[in-house]
C-alpha cells in the first residue's frame, strides 16, 4: 500500500460552525481534486468533496483522521466548477463546504462506490443518441435576428463578454437562442439553458427538443424526483448531454464540455435563490462564462436595470429584437383614468371594471376573441372586516393579514401557512356582518361572471394551480378556446403563448408606482410589457388584424412616465428614467447593498444582536488588513424590524450595509462574518434564533 497523502477536503457545515474552510484528513488513495469521498467530522460521518488547495489555516488537530469512503470510479467535478462554488461561497458569504455540498444532488450521498459504478455503466450503455429526427426546417431569420445571429457567430473564441438580448415579446429571441446554441453543439460543446420556472416553461423544452431531436437533452430543477435529478445530474457531469436546460440550480451542473449559457428572462426574481446561500444564477451564469472563458447570453424584453446599465456602461455587449416577429403590432395601451370616472350614485363601489373596459370586453366575446385580466394578488379578499368593532382578520402568529378564501371558506395566512374556517361571527363582538375588504383574483372571477353573465371566465393562479397538472389542464382549456376571460396573476404574464387574447386589462397596478420597495417600479414595467406580450401573438388567425389588440390599464396615474413608456413600449426610456432615479438616490446599481437578517423571539433581540454587531465593527478590527479602508466606505444603518415582521411567532430584523464599492462591501463582510459570529457567542444573545446575510438582495 502507498504512502498515505494528505488532502484537504470541504464538508458541509455551515460558516457559522466556524470551521476553517477545508479541513484536512489522510487517505490511502491519491485522490485527485473534485473527488467524492466520506470523512468523519465529530462523531458524525459526512460528505465531502476534496478540494483543489488548502483554504484558510490548517485546523488545530493533534492527529489526523482518515477518510472513510471515496467514490473514485466518479469522474472528478472540474476546476472550474470548483471555482464557481468557491467564488459563490465568497461572494454570498458562506462556506465553500455548505455550497458545494448543497448543489450536488442528494442522491449522490446514498451510493457507495460500486453502486455509482454499475450506475454509470448503465448510463453510458443506454446512452446511445436518440434518433436524429429529419432536421426539421429552420425559419428563414428576420434582419434583424439574423444580425444578432452574426455578432454572436463573430465573437473571437474565448471572448467572456456577456451578450445581453434586449427583444420585445415575439420578436424571435428563442430563435436566436437557438441557433447560438446549434453552433455550439456543433463544435462540440454542451449548452446550458437557465430558464425562471420550469413548470411554466414546458414551451421553450420542448422548441429545444424538436429543434435539437438528434442531441441528448435533461432538464435539472427542483420538480425532478431524486433518482431523475440524479440521473440528470450524471449525463451532464459525464459529457453525455448536449444540452441542459434547468432553473437556478443548474446554474451549478457540472458540464465538462460547457461552451455557451443561455439565461432566459435574465431580470426574473426566481433568479436569486432565497435560502441558505442566496446566490443570483444569472450573475453566477456570468461568472462562469468569464471562468470558462465562453459567452453568456442573456435575453429579456425588459432586462434587469443592473444588466441594463452594464450594457449602457459597454461591460455587456448589447443585442436589440425591435420588430415583432412577421410584422405583428405590439398592443395598443389604453389608460383608463379612474379618477375621471364619475362616482356611482348612492355611494354605491364602483365597478370592477370601467364601463369603457367592459364594453371593450363584451366585443371580444362577441368576437369569438378571449381577454386577460390582471391582478397580482391571489384569495378573494386580502381581509375580513368587521364594521361594529373593527376587528380585522389578522394572523395570530405573524404581523399579516389573513387572507379571505372563499372557495374553501377559509383564512389562510400567506406567511406562515395558518389556516382556519371563517368565522360566522366576529370573534370580538359577535357581530353577523362581518365584510370582505379589497380584491383579489377569486373575488375577480366572482365579479366579472357577476357582470358578464354569458362568458365563461377562468382563473390561474398559485391557488387555482396547486394540483399537479392542474396549470397544464387549465391553459389547454385557455388554448382550445373554451375560455373567454381568463383573470389570474403574474403567473399567467411569463412565458405562455395565448393565440387568441387580443386584450389585457391590468386592473388596479397602481401599488407599485408609489411603493416602499425601489425595485416595485421595474418590476410593474416588467409585468405590464409581459403580460402586454400575451396579447396579439397571432391576431391573423383570430381574424381581427382590423383591430389591434389592446392593453388597457386602470389607473389613477394616467400620465406616470412609467405608464407614458408602456404605451410608447419603449423599454430603454422606461430604464432611462428610472436609471436617472436611482442614480440621483444612489441606489443599485449605483451602490451594492448587502443585508443582516436576524431572527429571535421578541424584536429586542434580533435588533440587539444587530445593533452590537455594528458597534463592534466601528470599533475596528485590529490585525484584519484593509478592514479600516473597506470599513470607510461602508454605510451600516441601524436596525430595524423587516416589512412583515413577526413571522410565525418569530420577530424578525433587519440591517442594512451600502456601499459605492462592490469590492469593500465584499471585504467588510468577510471580516464583519467573524464578528458577527462572536456577537452571537455572547450570552447577551443567546435569544437570537438565527442570523444570515443576503448579497444583493432583490427586496428590502
Ligand atoms: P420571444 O422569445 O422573443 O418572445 P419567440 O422566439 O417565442 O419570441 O418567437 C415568437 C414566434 O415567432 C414563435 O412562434 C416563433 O416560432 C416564431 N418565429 C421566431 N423566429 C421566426 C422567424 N425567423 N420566422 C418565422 N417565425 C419565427
Ligand atoms: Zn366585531
Ligand atoms: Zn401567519
Amino acid at each position: 500500500m502507498s504512502e498515505p497523502v494528505v488532502l484537504p477536503v470541504v464538508v458541509d457545515a455551515p460558516q457559522h460552525a466556524g470551521l476553517s474552510a477545508t479541513l484536512d484528513y489522510r487517505c490511502h488513495l491519491p485522490l485527485p481534486a473534485g473527488s467524492l469521498v466520506q470523512v468523519p467530522l465529530g462523531r458524525r460521518s459526512v460528505p465531502g468533496v476534496v478540494w483543489h488547495r488548502r483554504l484558510g489555516e490548517p485546523a488545530e488537530s493533534p492527529q489526523l483522521r482518515s477518510v472513510e469512503a471515496a467514490m473514485p470510479s466518479l469522474p472528478p467535478l472540474g476546476a472550474a466548477w470548483m471555482q464557481l462554488v468557491e467564488f459563490c461561497a465568497g461572494y454570498y458569504q458562506r462556506s465553500v463546504g455548505e455550497v458545494a455540498l448543497s448543489v450536488l444532488p442528494p442522491e449522490l450521498r446514498k451510493l457507495d462506490d460500486a453502486q455509482i459504478a454499475r450506475r454509470l455503466e448503465r448510463l453510458k450503455r443506454s446512452a446511445e443518441v436518440p434518433d436524429a429526427a429529419a432536421a426539421p426546417a429552420l425559419p428563414e431569420l428576420t434582419d434583424e435576428q439574423a444580425a444578432a445571429v452574426e455578432q454572436l457567430a463573430a465573437l473571437p473564441a474565448g471572448a467572456t463578454q456577456p451578450i445581453l438580448l434586449q427583444g420585445v415579446t415575439g420578436s424571435g429571441k428563442t430563435e436566436v437562442y437557438l441557433r447560438s446554441a446549434a453552433r455550439a453543439l456543433q463544435q462540440g460543446r454542451q449548452v446550458l439553458v437557465l430558464v425562471p420556472e420550469i413548470n411554466l416553461t414546458p414551451q421553450l423544452e420542448a422548441r429545444f427538443a424538436e429543434r435539437f431531436a438528434g442531441r441528448r437533452l435533461v432538464s435539472l430543477h427542483s420538480a425532478l424526483t431524486p433518482a431523475q435529478r440524479l440521473r440528470h445530474w450524471l449525463l451532464a457531469h459525464l459529457g453525455l448531454a448536449d444540452l441542459v436546460l434547468g432553473t437556478r440550480l443548474a446554474v451549478f451542473a457540472s458540464m465538462p464540455r460547457l461552451g455557451l449559457i443561455v439565461v432566459d428572462e435574465e431580470h426574473d426574481p426566481s433568479f436569486k435563490q432565497q435560502e441558505g446561500a442566496r446566490y443570483s444564477a444569472r450573475d453566477l451564469a456570468v461568472y462562469r462564462g468569464r471562468v470558462e472563458s465562453l459567452p453568456v447570453l442573456l435575453g429579456s424584453a425588459t432586462p434587469s436595470l443592473e444588466s441594463w446599465s452594464h450594457a449602457e456602461q459597454g461591460r455587456y455587449r448589447r443585442l436589440r429584437l425591435t420588430q415583432r416577429i412577421g410584422g405583428g403590432a405590439l398592443p395598443v395601451v389604453r389608460m383608463l383614468d379612474m379618477g375621471a370616472l364619475p362616482r356611482p350614485a348612492g355611494g354605491a363601489a364602483p365597478s370592477v371594471l370601467a364601463p369603457a373596459l367592459q364594453q371593450a370586453v363584451e366585443q371580444r366575446i362577441e368576437r369569438g376573441e378571449q381577454s386577460l385580466l390582471l391582478l397580482n394578488r391571489r384569495g378573494y379578499a386580502p381581509v375580513l372586516f368587521c364594521g361594529a368593532c373593527g376587528w380585522k382578520s389578522g394572523c395570530p402568529h405573524c404581523s399579516a393579514w389573513r387572507v379571505f378564501h372563499k372557495a374553501d371558506r377559509t383564512l389562510r395566512c400567506h406567511h406562515c401557512g395558518f389556516t382556519e374556517r371563517v368565522p360566522r361571527a366576529c370573534p370580538e363582538c359577535g357581530n353577523l356582518d362581518i365584510a370582505p375588504i379589497g380584491r383579489g383574483t377569486e373575488r375577480l372571477q366572482e365579479q366579472i361572471a357577476q357582470l358578464l353573465p354569458t362568458a365563461r371566465v377562468a382563473r390561474i393562479d398559485a391557488d387555482s394551480t396547486r394540483a399537479k397538472g392542474s396549470l397544464q389542464a387549465q391553459l389547454t382549456a385557455v388554448h382550445a378556446g373554451e375560455v373567454d376571460v381568463l383573470v389570474g396573476t403574474q403567473m399567467i404574464a411569463k412565458g405562455h403563448d395565448f393565440r387568441r387574447i387580443t386584450l389585457v386589462a391590468a386592473v388596479n397596478p397602481d401599488g407599485a408606482l408609489f411603493s416602499s420597495d425601489f425595485r416595485a417600479p421595474e418590476r410593474l414595467f416588467g409585468l405590464l410589457m409581459q403580460s402586454a406580450g400575451r396579447a396579439g401573438r397571432d391576431a391573423s388567425r383570430v381574424g381581427a388584424s382590423e383591430s389591434p389588440s389592446e392593453m388597457w390599464i386602470q389607473t389613477f396615474h394616467p400620465r406616470h412616465p412609467l405608464f407614458e413608456a408602456l404605451k410608447a413600449h419603449d423599454y430603454p426610456a422606461f430604464a432611462a428614467g428610472e436609471l436617472k432615479e436611482r442614480q440621483n438616490a444612489a441606489m443599485p446599481p449605483f451602490s451594492f447593498q448587502a443585508l443582516v437578517r436576524a431572527e429571535a423571539r421578541t424584536q429586542e433581540v434580533a435588533q440587539g444582536f444587530l445593533n452590537a454587531a455594528s458597534a463592534a465593527a466601528r470599533q475596528g478590527m485590529p490585525g484584519r488588513a484593509g478592514f479600516e479602508e473597506a470599513m470607510a466606505r461602508i454605510t451600516l444603518y441601524g436596525a430595524v424590524p423587516m416589512t412583515v415582521q413577526r413571522v410565525a411567532n418569530v420577530e424578525r430584523a433587519q440591517m442594512l450595509v451600502e456601499s459605492d464599492s462592490r469590492m469593500a462591501l465584499q471585504r467588510f463582510l468577510a471580516a464583519w462574518q467573524e464578528i458577527l459570529r462572536e456577537t452571537r457567542a455572547l450570552p447577551l444573545h443567546k435569544g437570537l434564533i438565527r442570523w444570515a446575510i443576503d448579497v444583493d438582495p432583490l427586496t428590502i
